[in-house]
């Protein structure tokens, strides 16, 4: 792993400034960022699982209107993040897309250094291959470097069909790489996954609550012995959570001495596993996009107390983050109720105070299934829940807050 030249410690305290004093003035003089040009920092790379290609650590998500952003995207770039995600359904599905495509078709020479991803709503090969031609179009690319299934929660829902489809997508020269994102039953996809062996990719859920498990790190080693590529998704663990908690006192202080702030100690405690080629992160501005350019491109890592004191304020806080294993829970419940997609959608809301998103999933959730919510008793999910959620009380507040 290579890194940069600057100091860190430099950069976080020129994050700071810019952000405080707002970022466009200081960034766009002369039409090239000055940090950038005075500064310069390199985000490294890794190798994705065996496909032979490299990708930046750092991912640029692009759930996000990425059309009024290109000058993030030319950011993104001059630091190294040059792993850039987007899917056909997201938010701005026509925004993210076309406003990539309309970047690489400004900016022509920049689309052979982009890692480009993205991600299909659909498993049929007929509409998969919908997607794929409209994505192209969109993109205003002739190959997607990586091409995920979206959202998988089973590893039944990939099959023969599927398996010739990406093979044939692949001699044709439309896609590189094929994989999957999964934020439901991630171990077990990995695992099924992992037994496959033509899955070059996948993105999932992994952050420092997860990533301890026995579980999720047998997943995890499957995959690394397959050759597989992993993207790590929602590495914050959920955000932030209201405590009382000494650890988080402890963790704060020692974290501000060190010049770091927690959600860069959370994209750090990722990094720490080698194993994980990139982590993707939603980075709908250039403060964000600076904090975690800067968190990926310095050379400090945590240290064993600091690892262990996070572990420690993952237990302590076990109950607010539900950790999407939701074979569990979903089958006790004794309805077709999507528990973890409306724990995803309070998610968006609470600890991203992203209440539009949050809405927009829980929309998407059938009808009937969000009427059923107040008639359902939860006490059976509820004693299954490792991680000792109030389910049916998280249930109902969230069909106040977001129907
Ligand atoms: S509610 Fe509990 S059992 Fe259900 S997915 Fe979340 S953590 Fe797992």
């Amino acid at each position: 792993m290579h890194h940069s030249k600057c100091s860190r410690r430099g950069f976080f305290k020129l994050t700071g400034a810019s952000a405080a004093a707002g970022l466009c003035g200081p960034l766009l003089a002369g039409g090239q960022p000055a940090a950038a040009a005075s500064e310069p920092l390199e985000v490294p790379t890794r190798p994705f699982g065996k496909s032979g290609m490299d990708a930046s650590i750092l991912s640029l998500g692009g759930m996000f209107d990425i059309a009024r952003n290109h000058l993030m995207l030319k950011q993104a770039l001059q630091w190294g993040v040059t792993y850039w995600d987007t899917a056909d359904c997201y938010r701005y599905g026509i925004g993210s897309e076309k406003g990539f495509g309309k970047f690489f078709s400004r900016y022509p020479e920049s689309r052979e250094r982009v890692f480009l991803v993205t991600k299909s709503d659909e498993r049929s090969p007929k509409g998969m291959s919908k997607l794929l031609d409209r994505s192209l179009d969109r993109l205003q690319t002739d190959y997607i470097d990586l091409y995920f299934i979206h959202a998988v929660r089973s590893i039944d829902e990939l099959d023969d069909d599927t398996r010739a489809w990406a093979e044939k997508r692949k001699a044709e020269g439309k896609i590189r790489l094929f994989g999957f994102s999964t934020h439901s039953n991630m171990e077990n996809c990995l695992l099924a996954a992992a037994k496959l062996g033509w899955i070059d990719g996948i993105m999932m859920t992994y952050n420092f609550r997860l990533m301890h498990t026995d579980r999720m790190r047998r997943a995890v080693d499957a995959c690394t012995a397959a050759g597989i590529g992993l993207t790590a998704m929602k590495t914050q663990g959920g955000g932030q959570v209201k405590t009382d908690s000494d650890t988080e006192l402890e963790l704060a202080g020692r974290f501000v001495k060190r010049g770091f702030t927690d959600a860069q100690a959370r994209l750090k405690a990722v990094w720490e596993n080698p194993q994980i080629a990139s982590i993707c992160s939603q980075m709908p501005n250039m403060s964000l996009l600076m904090s975690n350019a800067a968190a990926a491109a310095d050379q400090l890592s945590l240290s064993k107390i600091e690892t262990d004191l996070m572990q420690a304020y993952a237990g302590e806080t076990a109950s607010a983050y539900c950790a999407g294993c939701v074979d569990l829970c979903e089958s006790a419940v004794g309805a077709a109720l999507p528990v973890g997609d409306v724990m995803r959608a309070l998610m968006y809301c609470r600890s991203y105070g992203d209440r539009d998103r949050a809405r927009e999933l829980f929309a998407q959730i059938p009808a009937g299934a969000r009427r059923q919510i107040a008639m359902t008793d939860f006490t059976a999910a509820e004693r299954r829940c490792p991680q000792k959620l109030a389910i049916g009380r998280l249930m109902r507040e969230a069909v106040d807050e977001l129907a």
